[in-house]
């Protein structure tokens, strides 16, 4: 175990009074302004422990010198677990190295914390102390626990709107927070941009400086920082942490223009950023350019999360893309997860751990035709044996309660699923619960019309083009769930309601009324 570094913490407090101090190196270094700017975060709580982050940034914004932070020096930062606000019972210290080459993030695993419980952290370098997160452990593997609060939202376009999405959230203080994707967007500064949110740089952001510089534009937003320190997030990357719609290492077009090399580097360097700024586990530690984000988070015997990555494995989009009808799009050697991952979910499944199965993932996973039978070949509906397959494989596999959660389409929506869709009379399987974004579509389009294509999907029950989130009381017979929407979202003025309520009853996949 180790042991809060006092010597540090004083050499710290004297450097920010403004005079030099010596490094643990013994060389002179100058004082750090406050370097906490990107808030805090935890994330993918174990029952004995989370992880913490933070990032070292005194000058998030600054574009020629990103993250303001000395390019060639290590930070000790020290953190604390307490069980209080005010940190006068710290159950666990210790301390990490924030280096450049990470961008001076720091992820520390704690272990050694009770299940089932709420503790609050923070971190302290060169004297200066982050703002106060609170997280929780999950309950014991063998324990049914309470209920359990979740909220889970996507697609963050930080020009389109104000994260009055991400305040309700942390109001809801919800125990645990998904984010399904496209947290940042990789687009240059936009001509639509809304006052003071216009993107960092001047072009789509290609290299490791330019993503570094994305996230902290991001992560400097007050309302995503308040999220972040409500609760314990589990996040999954869409399309934009990298580039719109690659699937593996094919792209979607060449804009902007790359060579293989150039786009190989950038999808490495964007995973690099990604995993600098998300409360993730080591185990996500880049390596060669790839990433491994699926996995698994047991909740006791309430729920498992099986949190897939479904960019990094996929075959290509069928028929180039796009809405179409495409039946090659069902050749059964296709995968959106690939075989690995695919298997690694049914494997999961079959466990059947918790009451409540819950996919976190990012693309629409019901099928979704108009009447000329074509679909969304970015979707699952592009990948129809891949869905297949795990449907089947959870229906063989006598899992009770499937549900999937999505983001990336900008829109709510509430949908059955069957293992034949086509059929009227084949079974309700499982549920998917589709959230609206926090930003991505700004006010535009938001007044209400009819479910899409209703007449071809009478699985599809809630349809909203309202930004907004989902937030979903679990307990062991019935899951709540409220579509919460703001009214706007191009002013920080606005009001939260619930357009549509819920309810998923244990062992009777599908939606009813409360
Ligand atoms: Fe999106
Ligand atoms: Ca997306």
């Amino acid at each position: 175990m180790t042991k809060f570094n006092r010597r540090i913490f004083v050499l710290g407090s004297v450097a920010a009074a403004g005079t030099l101090a010596l490094g643990g190196g013994g060389q002179a270094r100058a004082a750090l302004a406050y370097p906490f700017k990107l808030g805090v975060a935890s994330g993918d709580p174990l029952p004995d422990g989370v992880v913490l982050w933070t990032r070292l940034a005194p000058t998030p914004l600054d574009p020629d010198r990103p993250g303001g932070m000395p390019t060639n020096q290590n930070f000790t930062v020290d953190w604390e677990v307490a069980t209080d606000e005010r940190f006068t019972n710290v159950v666990q210290r210790g301390s990490e190295v924030a280096v450049p080459g990470a961008a001076h993030s720091v992820h520390a695993e704690v272990h050694g914390l009770r299940p089932d419980y709420e503790y609050f952290y923070r971190f302290k370098t060169e004297g200066h102390l982050s703002p106060v997160g609170r997280t929780r452990t999950a309950p014991a593997l063998d324990v049914l626990g309470r209920d359990l609060l979740l909220a889970f939202t996507s697609c963050a376009a930080f020009e389109d709107g104000f994260y009055n999405v991400y305040q309700r959230m942390a109001e809801d203080r919800p125990g645990l927070i998904l984010h399904l994707g496209d947290y940042i967007y990789e687009g240059g500064p936009g001509a639509d941009a809304l006052p003071g949110r216009k993107h960092s740089g001047t072009r789509e952001i290609v290299n490791l400086a330019e993503y570094r510089l994305r996230y902290a534009q991001y992560k400097a937003d007050a309302d995503l920082q308040a999220a972040h320190a409500v609760a314990p997030w589990l996040v999954v990357p869409d399309d934009h942490e990298v580039e719109n719609n690659y699937a593996a290492w094919k792209r979607d077009n060449n804009k902007p223009e790359l060579t293989e090399q150039q786009w190989k580097d950038r999808r490495a360097h964007a995973y690099q950023a990604y995993y600098e700024n998300m409360p993730l586990r080591g185990g996500a530690k880049p390596n060669g350019g790839n990433i491994q984000l699926y996995r698994r988070i047991r909740w006791g015997r309430l729920a498992t999360f099986h949190l897939l990555d479904t960019r990094q494995y996929r075959d290509d989009q069928a028929c180039g893309d796009g809405w179409k009808y495409c039946p090659e799009a069902g050749d059964p050697a296709r995968s959106l997860p690939g075989t690995a991952q695919e298997n690694w979910l049914l494997d999961g499944l079959g466990q059947r751990n918790g009451t409540w199965d819950i996919l976190g993932q990012q693309v629409f996973f019901a099928r979704r035709v108009d009447g000329n039978d074509a679909s969304g070949m970015d979707g699952w509906d592009g990948y129809p044996a891949s869905r297949d397959r795990i449907q089947k494989g959870w229906v063989q596999r006598g899992v009770r309660n499937p549900v999937v959660l999505t983001g990336d389409v900008h829109r709510a929506w509430a949908n059955e699923l069957k293992v034949d869709f086509t059929n009227p009379a084949s079974p309700v399987v499982g549920t998917e619960l589709v959230t609206s974004s926090v930003a991505s579509g700004g006010d535009r389009d938001i007044s209400d019309i009819p479910i899409p294509d209703a007449a071809y999907n009478p699985h599809l029950k809630f349809y909203s083009r309202r930004r907004g989130y989902v937030r979903a009381n679990l307990s062991q017979t019935r899951m709540d769930v409220d579509f919460r929407t703001v009214s706007t979202v191009t002013s920080k003025t606005h009001t939260v309601s619930t357009q549509r309520s819920f309810v998923i009853e244990e062992g009777r996949p599908g939606l009813r009324n409360p």
